[in-house]
């Protein structure tokens, strides 16, 4: 019989005891408290440590906590409308959106065939007198981080934001900020993700922003709710982006087992890497100084939709991240004509991320086998 592979799957009982769970869930429902309780105080604790920085709000999604990290900047006065904000090419549009709603000046960069992450090269190279912060993100899980070019921007007063939506928990070697080497914690303030599919994946939508910058997490906190400190008095034009009780109670039993899940995807990451063997397939780096948390397993073929399909035929999900780069994106057609970012583009084309998030060591070996009988067409040089 064809083993079934789904891309992912969502129940609950992969990665943590569903009993607690349900236990959680019970506490908040008896106790009548859905905002603003113990939980949520908790959780931001909780996430704090394991981001080891001093601040932690929760709130409503990852994409709140970009456009609230952002606003919190703007309210400081460190950031106005106009000026620009870098991304990286081939990210998901949650990391650009913000960036565009708030008037701030979108400036995307290309990124490194290697890593998949920043091209900090290229970061050098598209650096204006205007331009006022960085948006990196640790795509699929690998820290993208060079500690030299960091402090270079830092000195000239950029300010370093982490899209940390694929990364809880990754880290580099030395040379954070501050003296975490915990990604989030790297820059002047992070955003996490706690989207379902993410590694840390709330029962529905939440996020988080963590920083050590006392200032920065009041008036994130504040904007996240109304742009109130005091009820009914309103400093500022702010949202509602709080993180609901019952998420918190949910998120705080799986960032419990957040180092298991890290190893889990881990172990299957290694498993590839050992056993794909296929010439026609690219496999990612495995960066041995770092610690990748594997969000995705991405691995790339100009044969990519012939290897979908192939996968497909063989009982085997796979995914695309992303198929369309930001800067090609139909809301975008204006805002970014004639930008071209080879790297991200021929990405677009070529990745294809394997199952990770809940295969067995034997489905992952399966998956393995599958994709080296895979006969490609094109002559490799
Ligand atoms: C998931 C994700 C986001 C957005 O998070 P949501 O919780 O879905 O709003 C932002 N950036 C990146 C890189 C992501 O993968």
């Amino acid at each position: 019989m064809k083993m079934e592979i789904p891309f992912q799957d969502l129940s609950q009982s992969r990665d943590v005891a569903l009993a607690d769970l349900e236990e959680a869930a019970l506490r908040v429902i008896r106790s009548g408290r859905f905002l603003h309780g113990k939980e949520t105080e908790n959780f931001e604790s909780e996430l704090a440590a394991v981001c080891k920085t001093r601040y932690c709000v929760a709130v409503s999604t990852g994409l709140d906590a970009i456009r609230l990290m952002l606003r919190a900047y703007m309210e400081a006065g460190q950031l106005a409308a106009g000026d620009e904000v870098m991304f990286p090419a081939n990210t998901f549009i949650a990391s650009v959106l913000p960036i565009t709603d708030l008037g701030l000046t979108a400036v995307p960069v290309d990124v490194s065939e290697a890593t998949f992450n920043l091209d900090f090269e290229e970061v050098k190279r598209k650096l204006t007198p205007r331009t006022k912060a960085i948006v990196v993100v640790h795509l699929y899980g690998t820290p993208a981080w060079d500690a030299g070019i960091m402090r270079y921007l830092n000195d000239r007063g950029i300010l370093i934001l982490e899209d940390n939506a694929q990364a809880i928990g990754a880290e580099v070697s030395g040379g954070g900020l501050h003296s975490t080497t915990v990604t989030g914690g790297l820059g002047h303030c992070g955003a996490i993700s706690f989207y379902p599919g993410k590694n840390i994946g709330a029962l529905g939508d939440a996020g988080a922003v963590v920083t050590n910058d006392p200032e920065i997490a009041r008036l994130v906190r504040m904007l996240a709710n109304y742009g109130s400190e005091k009820k009914y008095y309103n400093m500022a034009r702010g949202y509602n982006c709080r993180m609901d009780e019952i998420q918190a109670a949910m998120l705080r039993v799986k960032l419990r087992n957040l180092d298991k899940i890290s190893e889990r995807r881990g172990k299957i990451a290694s498993l590839y890497d050992r056993l794909i063997s296929n010439p026609a397939i690219v496999k990612p780096r495995i960066i041995p100084q770092y610690r990748q948390v594997w969000h995705q397993y991405v691995i790339s073929t100009p044969e990519r939709d012939r290897l979908r399909e192939y996968l497909k035929e063989n009982g085997i999900g796979s995914e695309i991240h992303y198929p369309v780069a930001v800067h090609k994106q139909p809301c975008y057609n204006e805002y970014f004509k004639g930008v071209e970012m080879p790297v991200a583009e021929k990405m677009s084309g070529q990745v294809l991320s394997l199952p990770i998030a809940n295969v067995t060591e034997k489905e992952a070996g399966h998956i393995a086998e599958v994709i080296n009988r895979f006969q490609s067409m094109v002559a490799l040089k």
